[in-house]
């Protein structure tokens, strides 16, 4: 039997990348410790603060819910919930549930925000449209930018302070790769623990950034939390290709994601000067802040004969 490298018990999991064995208690405590000092010492969260948590009810956002929830007790500030439900038939309408369960059983006000309501059509509509009118884009750049604008616009509503997301270390270094393989710098600038934008965003966190994604899963399975495991239907692409690259690298060389982590971590505070600042201005269709008169959302969903609704997400039912 092997044998935790801490305390002895039953291990459970083999971290090859620091050559130590955990039992399933120590693995809690080692992905709890690790969450609370991302927090803490990227200063993702104040004390009495409002936290939004975007929640699809896979394993990395209902992990971090859960986390979320336990250290907000602490600290005296408020955590809700937003789970966007993109209309991806077989997938989004079952993980969605979970999610529900998950922020009920907490105690965490969810709110629920469709596409179908924000910009009249589901994902699933999007991609046949698309397709009709042969416009060269996948379905991730859809769900990606219009998901990341109704967040932004429901934490905004619900008055929070930032905006968590689940994003986990091999999430992070796969954006990291994925920007140099496509000479993004200004996207990969906006990586990192925390970031805030201009006016009109609500400021990103990602408590679970520095936590494999295996350990996350493992600290769900172990502590009962239910999850939604599937995969989605559209995902594919280059995504996918630099995920296998990754896991081959660690594979063959452990520690090779956080290595890629850190040295982001080194080179990020000299990219400011490469990146242009810009204002922030309205956009002239929906509203929302961008950088040109359209913003991204509404460049998308014009090309599909769509229009984003000029009107709140939120609807808070009077008491
Ligand atoms: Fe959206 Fe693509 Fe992720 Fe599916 S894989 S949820 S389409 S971003
Ligand atoms: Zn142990
Ligand atoms: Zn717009």
């Amino acid at each position: 039997m092997l044998r935790c490298s801490f305390c002895g018990r039953r291990a459970v999991y083999h971290r090859r990348y620091a050559g130590v064995f955990l039992c399933d208690r120590c693995l809690i405590k080692s992905v709890e410790r690790r969450f609370r000092r991302a927090i803490n010492e990227n200063k993702l969260i104040l004390p009495g603060e409002r936290v939004a948590v975007a929640v699809s009810g896979g394993k990395d956002s209902v992990a971090c819910m859960h986390l979320l929830h336990d250290y907000c007790r602490g600290k005296r500030c408020e955590l809700v919930a937003i789970t966007i439900d993109e209309g991806i038939k077989g997938y989004r309408d079952e993980s969605l549930p979970i999610a529900r369960e998950n922020a009920e059983m907490l105690g965490v006000e969810h709110h629920v925000v469709s596409f179908r309501e924000a910009f009249g059509a589901t994902l699933d509509e999007m991609v046949k449209v698309a397709a009709q009118r042969s416009t060269g884009l996948n379905p991730c750049t859809y769900c990606g930018v219009l998901r990341r604008s109704l967040l932004n616009q429901a934490a905004r509503e619900l008055g929070a302070d930032r905006l968590a997301t689940g994003h986990n270390l091999d999430d992070e270094t796969q954006a990291i790769m994925l920007n140099y393989i496509r000479a993004d710098l200004s996207r990969l600038y906006r990586l990192g623990p925390g970031y805030s934008p201009r006016q009109g965003f609500v400021p990103r966190i990602k408590p679970l950034r520095e936590i494999p994604e295996k350990e996350v899963a493992l600290f769900a399975l172990l502590k009962g939390i239910k999850v939604h495991l599937a995969v989605c239907p559209y995902a594919s692409g280059i995504h996918m290709e630099v995920r296998d690259f990754l896991n081959s690298l660690e594979s063959n060389h452990p520690n090779s994601k956080f290595m890629i982590l850190r040295m982001f971590d080194e080179i990020k505070p000299h990219l400011e000067a490469a990146v242009p600042g810009f204002e922030a201005r309205g956009c002239e269709s929906c509203g929302e802040p961008t950088s040109s008169t359209l913003c991204k959302s509404c460049e998308l969903l014009q090309g599909l004969g769509l229009m984003r609704r000029r009107k709140n997400l939120i609807f808070v039912e009077p008491s």
